[in-house]
């Protein structure tokens, strides 16, 4: 009927009207991106609490565009998810994190790892397992130098396939990270039963650290969760000296934040960490 088709043509404007132009074209140019090698990866360490040494790094994607500079991934990850772009993409930060790892490795830092984000689409690849095991094999990585991190909202969004390829991603090797921890559908029990190595405390329970007792008692507890399950943990987000010296008396292992460094190129991140490269 008349009335029905109007109410369609309603419906398909207004749905237009929210996917406004500006995140058109940006997918449109991010589509190209990969191609016109606009996309970049800075890496930030991971530093031992004791030692102060770097141990690992975590890969950062960036897109230097040519107009716009340096595009900050909250700005263009959510548009590549939306579309998929995040599949492509996401196999190139792998492959590329894994390259540039080795070559860390060829230069004698050979216990080094590289921490990559992936996307809880990518876990709706079929060949999410053979990509990430060609990779591995094409640039001649140990499985256990690579550290995958997810987030708890990823997990929950496909439980039952993600948590099968998580599976999957364990006995290849690789470990996991549960990045963002405290801040999802938090729930202890299912520490239980998913193959998680390491929680990533959240960058927000830093803030006010010695003086917010909320923040300290919850990042202390995970600490101690992380202890008594046998997991590891990184703490987030640590700027200043006083998060640090708090981290360190409750014997946080590994941590990273702006104190240390802010995420970098790689070539700047040898020069800083990597004396004799
Ligand atoms: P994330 O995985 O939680 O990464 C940590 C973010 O915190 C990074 O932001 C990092 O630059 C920032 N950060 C690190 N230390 C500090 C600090 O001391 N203070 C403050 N204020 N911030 C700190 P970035 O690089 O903008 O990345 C944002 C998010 O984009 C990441 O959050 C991650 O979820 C996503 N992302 C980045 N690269 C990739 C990628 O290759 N694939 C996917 N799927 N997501 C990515
Ligand atoms: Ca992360
Ligand atoms: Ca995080
Ligand atoms: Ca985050």
């Amino acid at each position: 009927s008349k009335e029905k088709s109007g109410t369609y043509h309603h419906f398909f404007r207004s749905e237009m009207n929210d996917r406004n132009l500006e995140n058109i074209i940006l997918e449109n140019a991010l589509y190209k991106a990969l191609e016109k090698e606009e996309l970049v990866i800075y890496y930030q360490p991971q530093i031992d609490s004791r030692t102060k040494e770097m141990i690992g790094a975590e890969a950062l994607l960036r897109w230097n565009h040519p107009t716009e500079g340096m595009i900050s991934p909250i700005h263009f990850i959510p548009i590549a998810e939306e579309t998929g772009l995040i599949v492509p993409i996401g196999k190139w930060v792998l492959a590329n994190a894994c390259k540039q790892l080795k070559q860390w490795h060829m230069r004698g830092y050979s216990n080094m790892t590289v921490s990559v984000n992936l996307s809880g689409r990518q876990f709706e690849e079929d060949d999410l397992i053979s990509m990430v095991k060609s990779i591995l094999v094409e640039t001649d990585i140990a499985p256990e130098f690579l550290h995958i991190e997810l987030t708890e909202n990823q997990i929950f969004k496909n439980t039952e396939v993600t948590l099968e390829k998580m599976r999957e991603l364990k006995r290849l090797g690789v470990k996991i990270a549960l990045d963002d921890f405290g801040t999802g559908y938090s729930s202890l029990g299912y520490l239980k039963n998913f193959p998680i190595d390491t929680l990533k405390i959240d960058r927000s329970f830093m803030l006010d650290i010695v003086k917010d007792k909320d923040n300290a008692a919850i990042t202390d507890t995970i600490i101690t969760l992380s202890r008594n399950l046998g997991l590891n943990v990184i703490a987030e987000g640590v700027e200043t000296e006083e998060q640090l010296a708090f981290l360190r008396a409750k014997q946080c292992s590994i941590m990273q934040g702006y104190y240390f460094s802010k995420p970098i190129e790689a070539g700047e991140l040898a020069k800083k960490y990597l004396n004799h490269l």
